[in-house]
């Protein structure tokens, strides 16, 4: 009875190893997911083709200051070119200059509404674009007010 029982221990030692041989030959090690596959887009990495267009979503935060989240601002490109960006809320400049898009080919600014979430970060965007020198004028479409001393005409004067 020992020597059976000893004789199916080593029957199955043996096919449990001959199938570790197996797959053991035919194991590749886990490799990681190519970023393209991800679905991460990284600033400048993929063209677009002219029938083609990306949003990028910089900030969809509220006014409160976060660090990982800006406010409202949507990043708009065309396969032809043209960029615009909608909204400029409080802490996305710092966002859209991660994307290293030269200042001329952002002077389309279109603004939901006249909170700071909205466009707090106007101001710094249009000096940034003084400083960084962009060639052509920033454009800004917006509400109007109430009264003709309010709403985005007014405001962008005061900038
Ligand atoms: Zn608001």
């Amino acid at each position: 009875m020992k020597l059976k029982n000893s004789l199916t221990f080593l029957a199955g030692f043996a096919a449990c190893a001959a199938l570790l041989v197996l797959v053991a030959a035919t194991w590749s090690p886990t490799k990681g997911v190519p970023e393209s596959e991800l679905g991460v887009y990284y600033p400048g990495s993929e063209d677009l083709k002219p029938d083609e267009m990306r949003i990028v979503a910089l900030g969809t935060g509220m006014p409160s200051a976060r660090p990982k989240q800006a406010a409202a601002c949507w990043l708009v490109e065309l396969g032809n070119g043209d960029k615009f960006l909608f909204d400029l809320g409080s802490g996305c400049h710092e966002r859209l200059a991660a994307q290293k898009i030269p200042y001329d080919f952002l002077d389309k600014v279109f603004l939901g509404h006249l909170h700071v979430d909205h466009m707090g970060d106007l101001p710094t965007f249009w000096l940034g674009g003084t400083v960084m020198n962009r060639l052509t004028p920033l454009r800004v479409w917006g509400p109007s007010g109430g009264t003709p001393e309010y709403g985005t005409a007014p405001d962008t004067r005061s900038t």
